[in-house]
Order: C-alpha cells, then sequence, then structure tokens
C-alpha cells in the first residue's frame, strides 16, 4: 500500500462505499489520513456497574448473562435486551431496531459498551450503546478509549470509519515529514506521522494535545512560508518605476467633482510611493463598499496611463468587470485615456474601435486583443478569464484586482509573462470591501502591505437597521411595498443553510437546499406576499448565464424585488435599491450582513436594512442588536473574529482560513513563532518545505 493507493483497494471498501467516501473528497489513502475526527468522545473511564447512577456516561465492560430479541407489541421495532455482569452487580442493556447485534453478539461474550445510563421503572439501564467485544490480543476501537468521531455522509458509520484507519497503521508510520528535523527540534514538535497516528488513534489526551499542537504549527507555518516565500521573490524581481508625477495627479484631483477624504488621500499617496520603487509593489486596499477605492485606483491608473504605462483591472465576475468599466468611463471621459472591456460575454472599448458595421462578438474579441497589444488600450478591464485568452499587453505596469485578496505565485508569473515586458514585474494592488483588521491581516496575508480607507465620504445617509421581531413582519411588507410604489427596488436574502455538524450533506446536497430555499420563498412573495409585484429569483444553481440574465433585468429597473441566497455573487451596484431585507440573519456573519447591507444606501436617498431572525437565544439578539448599531465594517470584523473565529466571517476558501482545522488566531504565539522560523527560510534548500506550499496554493486556488 502506498500514499496514492485508491482507496477502493482497501480491505471493505466496494463500490458504494467508494462513492460515499468520494463525496467527502476521499479518493486515495492520503486523503483518508487527512480526514480528522472532528471532536472525540472520552469513554476510557471504565465504570463499575454498582457505581452507576443516572445520566453518567462512559463505558461498562462485563460478561452477557443474558441477550434475547424480539418485537415490540404494539410497534413492531425490533429490541435486543442483554444483561451484563461485571462482578460488581448486572445491568440491563438495550437496542432498538438492530437486527445484527443478536447475530454478533451472545451469551457469555465479554463486552465493553459506551454509551449513557439512564434510570426508568426498570431500574438502571443503557440505551443503544456503541459495543464491541474484547478480544484477548487486540484493544478496544469504538469504547473504553477516546474515540475518534469523524465528519460522515449518509449511509456511512463511525465503525466503518474507524475501520479502515485499522487498516493505515503501517503506511502512517512511513509518512515523511514536511517540515525537517532541525526544524522540528528548534520548536519543540512531534514528527507529523506521530501526530496523525495519535489524531486517529489518542492513547490519551495528552498526546492528543501535543499532536493538535503540530497540527496548528502546520497550518500557521504554511502561511508564513508562502507569504515568506513572495517576500522573497518580490525582492529580487525587477519592477519599473512608475514616476509619482505630482503635476499630473493633482490635476487629476482637482477635476473631481469632490474633495478626496484624507483615507483616500494617504492610501493613493502609500501607494503611488510604493510603485516608484524598483521592487514590485503587493499591496492590499480595504474600504467599505462606497468607500471610495474606485477613485483611489483610478487615480494611481491615471498616474501610471498618463506615464506611458498599462493597466490591467481583473474583477472577479463578468458583471463587476462592466460595471467597473462603466465608472472607469464615467472618470475618464475628459481624457485621452482608452478603456477596454474584455469579459466573457463583451468585448468592448472607449473610444469605440472601427471595425465596420456589425461585426460579429468573435471578430470584435480579436479585435480588443489586438487593440490591447498595440496600445491602442491603456486601461484594461476584465475578470481572470483573460489571463486564460491569448491577451499580450504592451508595457503594462500595474495591475488591480477586485475581490481577491491574493496572488499565487504562478499567477504572478504568468501576468508577467503577457506583461510584455519579460524583465520585469507589474507592479499589483488588490482590492477588497472585505474589513479585514490588521492584525488578522498580519497571520493571513503576511506577504501584503495594507492600505485602508475607514471613513466614508461625507453626506452619506447611513442605512436605517432594524431587527424586525416576528409580529410585525406584516408592516414591514407593507413599508416593502411603499418602497416599490415609490419606484424603489428590494433585496430578499434567504437563510444560510448550515453544514451540520456531524456533516451529513455534500456540497451538491447542500446547494440543492438552497435552490430549494429560494424557490419557496419566491413562491411565497410572488404569489401570497406580493402578487402584484415583479419578483424574481437567483441560487447557485443556475448557470451563468440564467444568472447574469436576471441580475440584469433587476439592474434595468424590471424586476422589483429580487430573491437571492448568500452565496450567490450580489456584489453589483444598483443604486435604485433601498430595501434589504435578510431572513435567518442570525445565521450570518456580521462582516456578511454588512456586505448585504452594502448593497442597499447607494444613492442620497435613504435605504433601510431589515433583519428577520428565527432564533431566541440571547447571544444571537446581542449580536445582531450589535449589528443594528454599527456601521463600521472593522468594528463588526472583530467583534465577529472574537465570537466565531475568522472561517466564519471571511469564509474558508477566500481566506486560507479552510485549511484551519487545528489553528486558530488566538494561538498567537504559535503564530509568531511560525513567522519567526519562515523568516530568511532559504526555500532552494528545504524542497519539501517549497512543495508544501505550492500544494497549499493549488488548494486555495491560487495558482
Ligand atoms: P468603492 O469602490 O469603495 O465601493 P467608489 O469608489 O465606487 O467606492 O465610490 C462610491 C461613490 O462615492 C462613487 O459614486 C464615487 O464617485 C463617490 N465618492 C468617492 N469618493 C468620494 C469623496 N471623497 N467624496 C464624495 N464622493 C465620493
Ligand atoms: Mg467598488
Amino acid at each position: 500500500m502506498k500514499l496514492d493507493t485508491e482507496i477502493t483497494q482497501l480491505n471493505r471498501v466496494g463500490k458504494t462505499m467508494a462513492k460515499r467516501l468520494n463525496s467527502l473528497g476521499i479518493h486515495t489513502v492520503k486523503d483518508l489520513l487527512f480526514h480528522f475526527p472532528f471532536r472525540y468522545e472520552d469513554l476510557s473511564q471504565i465504570l463499575s456497574i454498582d457505581s452507576l447512577v443516572d445520566g453518567m456516561e462512559g463505558t461498562v465492560q462485563g460478561k452477557i448473562a443474558l441477550i434475547n430479541t424480539k418485537r415490540s407489541p404494539r410497534r413492531h421495532t425490533l429490541i435486543t435486551e442483554a444483561i451484563i455482569t461485571d462482578g460488581t452487580g448486572q445491568l440491563r442493556v438495550v437496542w432498538f431496531g438492530q437486527a445484527y447485534i443478536s447475530k454478533n453478539l451472545k451469551a457469555g461474550d465479554e463486552v465493553s459498551l459506551s454509551g449513557k445510563i439512564k434510570h426508568d421503572m426498570f431500574g438502571l439501564q443503557m440505551v443503544s450503546p456503541a459495543y464491541e467485544k474484547i478480544r484477548k490480543d487486540a484493544d478496544t476501537t469504538h469504547t473504553a478509549k477516546i474515540v475518534p468521531m469523524y465528519p460522515l455522509t449518509r449511509g456511512l458509520t463511525q465503525k466503518q470509519v474507524r475501520f479502515l484507519f485499522s487498516q493505515l497503521t503501517d503506511i502512517i508510520a512511513t509518512f515523511s515529514d514536511w517540515i525537517p528535523q532541525s526544524i522540528r527540534d528548534s520548536v519543540d514538535i512531534m514528527p507529523l506521522a506521530e501526530a496523525i497516528a495519535i489524531l486517529h488513534n489518542p492513547p490519551d489526551a495528552e498526546s492528543l494535545h501535543y499532536a493538535t499542537h503540530r497540527m496548528k504549527f502546520d497550518e500557521l507555518f504554511v502561511l508564513q512560508l508562502r507569504a515568506e516565500m513572495v517576500r522573497q521573490s518580490l525582492q529580487t524581481s525587477h519592477a519599473q518605476s512608475i514616476p509619482f508625477n505630482k503635476t499630473i495627479v493633482q490635476d487629476f484631483v482637482e477635476a473631481l467633482p469632490f474633495t478626496l477624504t484624507k483615507d483616500q488621500k494617504i492610501a493613493a499617496w502609500e501607494i503611488l510611493q510604493d510603485i516608484e520603487k524598483h521592487s514590485p509593489m503587493n499591496r492590499l486596499l480595504e474600504g467599505d463598499v462606497g468607500s471610495g477605492k474606485t477613485i483611489v485606483a483610478a487615480l494611481v491608473a491615471h498616474n501610471a496611463v498618463t506615464q506611458g504605462f498599462q493597466v490591467l483591472i481583473m474583477a472577479p465576475t463578468d458583471i463587476l468587470a462592466t460595471q467597473h468599466y462603466a465608472s472607469f468611463v464615467d472618470i475618464f471621459k475628459n481624457s485621452n485615456t482608452n478603456i477596454g472591456l474584455y469579459s466573457r460575454t463583451k468585448a468592448e472599448t472607449t473610444p469605440e474601435l472601427n471595425l465596420g458595421k456589425k461585426p460579429s462578438k468573435a471578430a470584435k474579441k480579436r479585435a480588443v486583443l489586438e487593440a490591447i497589444t498595440n496600445k491602442d488600450i491603456d486601461i484594461i478591464i476584465g475578470t481572470h478569464a483573460l489571463l486564460g485568452e491569448k491577451v499580450e499587453c504592451n508595457n503594462l505596469g500595474l495591475v488591480i484586482v477586485d475581490e481577491q485578496h491574493r496572488f499565487g505565485v504562478k499567477q504572478r508569473k504568468k501576468i508577467k509573462s503577457r506583461s510584455g515586458n519579460t524583465e520585469t514585474t507589474p507592479h499589483f494592488l488588490s482590492m477588497t470591501a472585505t474589513p479585514i483588521p490588521r492584525s488578522f491581516a498580519l497571520t493571513i496575508y503576511g506577504d501584503l502591505d495594507i492600505s485602508i480607507i475607514k471613513s466614508m465620504p461625507p453626506g452619506r445617509k447611513p442605512v436605517i437597521t432594524r431587527v424586525v421581531p416576528q409580529e410585525r413582519r406584516a408592516t414591514a411588507y407593507g413599508f416593502i411595498e411603499e418602497q416599490v410604489q415609490k419606484g424603489k427596488q428590494v433585496f430578499v436574502i434567504c437563510p444560510l443553510i448550515e453544514e451540520k455538524e456531524d456533516d451529513e450533506k455534500t456540497p451538491s446536497a447542500m446547494a440543492s437546499d438552497e435552490k430549494k430555499t429560494v424557490l419557496e420563498e419566491y413562491k411565497k412573495l410572488s404569489e401570497e406576499v406580493f402578487p402584484n409585484l415583479r419578483v424574481g429569483f437567483v441560487h447557485g444553481k443556475l448557470k451563468v448565464k440564467e444568472k447574469d440574465a436576471v441580475m440584469s433585468q433587476f439592474a434595468e429597473g424590471e424586476l422589483d424585488i429580487l430573491v437571492s441566497t448568500s452565496v450567490v455573487e450580489v456584489g453589483v451596484n444598483i443604486p435604485n435599491a433601498t430595501v434589504m431585507m435578510i431572513e435567518g440573519a442570525e445565521r450570518f456573519g456580521l462582516a456578511q450582513l454588512h456586505q448585504f447591507r452594502g448593497r442597499v444606501g447607494r444613492s442620497d436617498v435613504q435605504s433601510y436594512c431589515m433583519l428577520f431572525s428565527e432564533s431566541n437565544s440571547q447571544k444571537a439578539k446581542e449580536r445582531l442588536g450589535f449589528f443594528e448599531k454599527n456601521t463600521d465594517g472593522f468594528a463588526l470584523a472583530e467583534y465577529d473574529l472574537e465570537q466565531r473565529g475568522p472561517g466564519e466571517v471571511y469564509g474558508k476558501q477566500q481566506s486560507g482560513i479552510k485549511q484551519f482545522r487545528f489553528a486558530s488566531l488566538s494561538d498567537k504565539e504559535l503564530i509568531q513563532m511560525a513567522r519567526n522560523m519562515a523568516k530568511g527560510i532559504d526555500f532552494n534548500i528545504h524542497n519539501t518545505i517549497t512543495q508544501k506550499v505550492e500544494e497549499w496554493e493549488r488548494q486555495v486556488h491560487l495558482e
């Protein structure tokens, strides 16, 4: 057996079982080894029967004195009853509906049983405990120890999964460690193989603690290493200096119809300083929706373009790219800057290229690519798909990426190879509306410098936010109707479908649940509540084209109400929408609620955010109360980071926290240690480390 051996090679893994494991992302032995328990049950305490009292949990071991199975008289459920003796007394045990038990267990067998003790009219008894026979030559697997509890899927049991691990003992021992011994010694962590073995079969609580510690270090170390790798590669690469031309910048600023806020000026200044250098900038510009990042980006782009550089702007979706294009065309309307849009659906330029009458889409696309290469376009706006195309830039000096927090090393190389200048790397600026506090950013985005726009431009009306109690729902609907009568539009966000703790759901099952929720809400609103209004919906199962069509309809004002899941990109700018209504609000992180809220309040008209909650918990009430009173995204993010942790706040994929199975932000000492160890590391010597970082990048899709 090897690490890449298919799981179908294991004992008792047939087709069905393999399918179930696949749905958990497990295909090979290695995947299985990294399928860690999400919790443990400490059943290690063996209780003597005479010490049992109602409500106790633990393990009883003894001999089966009697066992038989019958059907319950009324419901015909199968009931297996047994009497166990351990020398101190006897205990009644019952199982319901488990026919095979009477086949497995016989009177006279020595058994180990783990579960809960209950007192009823028959006295003390154990109900449906985990059980196994005691064998002289083997340890117990399911009882009388610290028992691992694995994430499962329908049709897969803890027993089955644990049995699989019993086949892997030998291979675990051969698992090589990506962290060299010298580093392990200096940070005092156990070898990886040992940690993995312990996590699947902990001999005691202390070992489990140290094994977990090792895994935490791994997760934090790889992040710091990646940051270090980027830092080193940037230090050794060259960028063209884009001079900070004060006259150009001043003229641009003076032509704006408003004064820049202090934060905007500082951010712009930081960026302009950076790109004047001969090493590539790597900076993240953070600021709430509407805080004025786009203008800062435009200012910097203007400074570059005026001095002969091209600028590339990438957005995560077609719709957002189109919106950026519209903004830039507007901002640059009085200059002679040429702007191009290139996305899956569109290829356009301002001013228009002369292509004769009715050029085909393909011809347009070709023409735009050509114009880019010939430098007839100064600012190129598109989606990441641009990099998949054969786009060849011409003296690309600056790349601005919207809503992707970081670049992979490979992604950077690709852009460099398309920059029209193989000697130098373009400067990179990413922008995000996700508030990421500085301390947190250091852990997660250690390679990035950060500029933050905290204050909003003056004159904005804060969105009026209210948690609406159930008994006021009808009033709220009435209010929505009024807003629509006034010509306004409304977003309705459906509740998040939560993964259950024991994880019975696969991602695709979750997506169809979300679809169902959206359709139900849509039906309710369009048929019962607002039969006279135009209601539309989007969810994650729609094709990109279908989704775009609905979004455009909403943007064009052809729909009054848009019902949506949280997973659907709602990053669009629809200034006419004034109401954001969120169902099941307690299930969302505050930062995410804040993002939703940012979809309204984008004009000088008063906007509203209404939250509905199904929870009566005090904690949920407090969180939503905090949200009601706070409009500062950073304050909300910090509040939630403390209450819920980063994976919940930023989404697991984007933040790279998906890989945080063990570590958390509160592991401050470990974070520091990981950072110190990463500093100055020689990636040329440590192959396994380099590979690990590359593997990590692949997992978060940064290549
Ligand atoms: P972001 O990209 O951060 O979401 P934008 O740059 O799109 O924000 O700005 C939102 C709106 O605010 C735009 O209409 C923009 O013209 C306007 N705006 C930007 N900066 C200022 C400012 N300093 N004063 C007034 N309005 C501003
Ligand atoms: Mg924006």
